[in-house]
């Protein structure tokens, strides 16, 4: 096996001093974890693992809901910590599990706040090369938006999609979709701890704060925006959105966790069902032919379907719509006439619309539409009804914005360069 070629950041670095890009390091040789992490698993599983090292079934319910709180709300990093635990079990919890998260490889500040991880997860065998994934965080005056991954890679090949280029490595595990929020309060000093003691929020950091506004998280809506296809990770996808959701832990309540699909429509009811979050849909085209083209899964499931699945997607009113993502694409999507047959499209559908400004990458076909088009479109939206904010890309100069997001690693930028969406969606 080749020697890993990403590069480690120093864990010394400090968020709230830091501004720009941080220096980057190389790292001697990947590690990957010898015990395994209790990030991610869900009660029940908590509960087992606790059986497993001989915690008596009678205590196994209160030590599940302490850990719970210690892992989720104080974001602890070591048994240690969890101090209304006896230290025998702190000791014996420490002999099996971790508390480990995703390891940070890098971080990058924007001049605007963006942040963006590089994150290093193991591969599936043991001498595999690690894998690396990124995760984003948007500040914005009235949110803080963390946009996740689901998947190393996507086995869909939306033809605009920078993504859609590489090959799919692997599904995320929950602990590894929960453990990129961890990560991310971790570097934002976003727990309960921080409201307590009301740190300063940090410097780069333009959004709420942790302690000095009003008690108001850091990270106060989820995106399921980053790499990858969440539906078609449908069980770990939900598994971490459900403890993200989970009102005695990171507490991140369903409406402000928005599923982007590019339309898997048997999964789209089993979201709504078993998961109960916003729902964001990948339309970028009002006619099967030309979505054939930019989303290939069309020819699965066309727009018909797609729209009358999302017709009956539970919950649904003007307080709760779905958001219709539309990446603008010069001269292929970005007619007027499109944007009258858009919104026709979506009548009766409680909707909004999202125009993203396509972000190029290297060999790609598209450019982005003009500014003063993209503005004529809105405008149509507007007026039959709809807001529809026109996304400023964020980041640009980390590369965090839509499309454009790559990796540190030199063998893998070719390839695989990461294509994260770090679009802020929610209200
Ligand atoms: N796989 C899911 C979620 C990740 S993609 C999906 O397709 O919805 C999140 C959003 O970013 C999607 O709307 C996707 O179409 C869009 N996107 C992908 N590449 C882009 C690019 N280069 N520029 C702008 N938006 C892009
Ligand atoms: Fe995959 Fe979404 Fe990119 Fe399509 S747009 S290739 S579904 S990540």
């Amino acid at each position: 096996m080749s020697e890993p070629q990403t590069m480690s950041v120093s864990a010394t670095i400090s968020p709230a001093t830091t501004a720009g890009l941080v220096e980057k390091t190389p790292l001697e040789r990947y590690q990957p974890p010898a015990k395994p992490s209790l990030v991610g698993l869900s009660r029940a599983q908590l509960t087992e693992a606790l059986a497993s090292i001989g915690v008596p079934a009678s205590q196994r319910k209160m030590r599940v809901q302490q850990i719970w709180h210690w892992l989720y709300v104080r974001g602890a990093r070591r048994f240690d910590a969890m101090t209304s635990i006896s230290k025998d079990l702190r000791a014996t919890l420490d002999q099996h599990f971790t508390l480990a998260r995703p390891e940070v490889v890098a971080e990058q500040i924007s001049a605007d706040g963006t942040r963006k991880w590089l994150l290093r997860l193991p591969g599936e065998q043991s001498l595999e090369r690690p894998h690396e994934i990124e995760c984003v965080y948007i500040p914005e005056a009235d949110r803080g938006t963390l946009c996740l991954s689901s998947q190393v890679g996507c086995t869909l090949a939306c033809s605009f999609c920078h993504t859609g280029t590489q090959r799919l490595v692997r599904n995320l595990a929950p602990g590894e979709i929960v453990g990129q929020i961890m990560v991310a309060r971790d570097r934002l000093d976003d727990w309960l701890a921080a409201a307590q003691r009301g740190t300063e929020i940090p410097a780069a950091s333009t959004a709420v704060g942790a302690g000095g506004n009003g008690g108001q998280r850091v990270i106060s809506n989820i995106v399921m925006m980053g790499m990858g296809e969440p539906l078609y990770n449908f069980e770990a996808v939900r598994d971490a959105l459900l403890i993200a959701a989970d009102g005695d832990g990171i507490a991140i309540s369903k409406r402000r966790i928005t599923l982007s699909t590019s339309g898997v429509v048997p999964n789209i009811a089993r979201a709504g069902a078993e998961i109960g979050c916003m729902l964001a849909v990948s339309l970028h085209a009002v006619h099967d032919e030309l979505r054939n083209e930019l989303v290939p899964l069309n020819r699965k499931y066309p727009i018909k379907e797609l729209l009358d699945t999302c017709r009956n997607y539970p919950g649904l009113s003007n307080a709760r719509r779905i958001t219709f993502e539309y990446v603008m694409l010069k001269g292929v999507n970005d007619s007027l006439g499109d944007a009258k047959a858009l919104v026709k499209l979506l009548k009766g559908i409680p909707a909004k619309i999202n125009l993203i400004p396509f972000n190029p990458w290297p060999g790609t076909k598209y450019e982005c539409s003009d500014w003063e088009r993209i503005e004529r479109f809105s405008e149509i939206i507007f007026n039959a009804g709809y807001a529809s904010p026109v996304r400023t890309p964020r980041g640009r100069d980390i590369l965090a914005a839509c499309g454009q997001l790559k990796s540190a690693s030199e063998k893998l930028s070719a390839r695989e360069r990461l294509a994260l969406r770090a679009m802020a969606m929610t209200d």
